[in-house]
């Protein structure tokens, strides 16, 4: 089973979630960090990481002594990263999508590939976990395709938990597409409901069953509750604000560890979201 737990909103607890609700577990788990501009799983989980491995993607580069200017390539490119100016063809790498179409319809097999480096992935373990993360390149500007390759590292089988960037872009899309499940993670205030709205409209196109967990779920009011009950999307989870959690948050402590009462709340929260998925559909929206 693929759980992504995703928040329309930054700072709302997802990673917190996705972490104690991977540490509570006692079956095979990994962690997949899809966060890719801002990785931080690793701060809590604290794996030891065995391979790093250097993370490119393909872009035209251009023989200028065999092209002609005939300017298909400019013609094909549907993201204006490559165009013929004057007397010579400029490639635009950050631009590129790697989509291959211009070294394709060159007559002269004037372009050829170069390699562009878009970040790293590293892999490790914290005892039966599983981690693996993307960190993508400063300067960087197209975090989907690492995202892509750090899902490849899904290990049919057992379960993974992917922890999606916020947001309801083509990152988090590109960390969603696939789940079994998505969790998102909310707090009970306007900018809460607000993002929680896109969220929620994002994964209603992808068709995947979700759930909610409200985060601070005591501070606030109760428009997030009304809302999911509206959408007939169960609230499967609520945490109250606690400064201890918040103190045990900001030591990159686990929550599970140091409050081991919570647990037993996390793997509730699986066996529900388990429930979810395998009986029916009562959480498709
Ligand atoms: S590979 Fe695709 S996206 Fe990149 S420059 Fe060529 S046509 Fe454009
Ligand atoms: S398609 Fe090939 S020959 Fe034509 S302008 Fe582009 S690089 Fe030059």
């Amino acid at each position: 089973m693929i759980i992504s737990i995703a928040s329309g909103k930054g700072g709302t607890g997802k990673t917190t979630v996705a972490t104690n609700l991977a540490v509570s577990l006692e079956s095979t788990v990994q962690v997949l960090d899809c966060d890719v501009e801002e990785p931080n799983s690793h701060l809590f989980i604290r794996p030891t990481i065995e391979e790093v491995k250097t993370i490119t993607t393909p872009v035209p580069e251009v023989s200028m002594d065999r092209c002609t200017l005939c300017g298909k390539c400019a013609e094909i490119c549907q993201f204006n990263a490559i165009i013929v100016l004057g007397e010579t063809v400029l490639p635009f790498h950050e631009m590129c999508h790697s989509c291959g179409g211009c070294i394709e319809v060159c007559p002269e097999k004037a372009i050829t590939e170069a390699e562009r480096e878009l970040g790293i992935i590293e892999k490790g373990h914290r005892n039966g976990l599983e981690f693996v993360h993307g960190k993508l390149r400063v300067g960087e500007a197209m975090s989907p395709p690492l995202i892509k390759k750090v899902r490849e590292y899904t290990r049919p089988g057992i379960l993974t938990i992917i922890d999606a960037p916020p947001g309801t872009s083509c990152p988090v899309i590109a960390s969603m597409k696939g789940a079994d499940f998505v969790l998102l993670v909310t707090e009970p205030t306007p900018f809460g409901l607000h993002d929680l709205k896109l969220a929620v409209g994002a994964v209603k196109i992808l068709g995947i069953p979700c759930g909610v967990v409200i985060n601070r779920s005591d501070i606030g009011d109760d428009k997030v509750k009304k809302y999911a009950e509206e959408e007939n999307v169960p609230v499967l989870m609520e945490i109250p604000f606690d400064r201890r959690i918040a103190e045990v948050y900001s030591r990159g402590d686990m929550v599970v560890e140091v409050m081991p009462e919570w647990k037993e709340k996390f793997r509730a929260l699986y066996h529900k979201i388990k429930g979810v998925v395998s009986t029916n559909n009562s959480g498709r929206i």
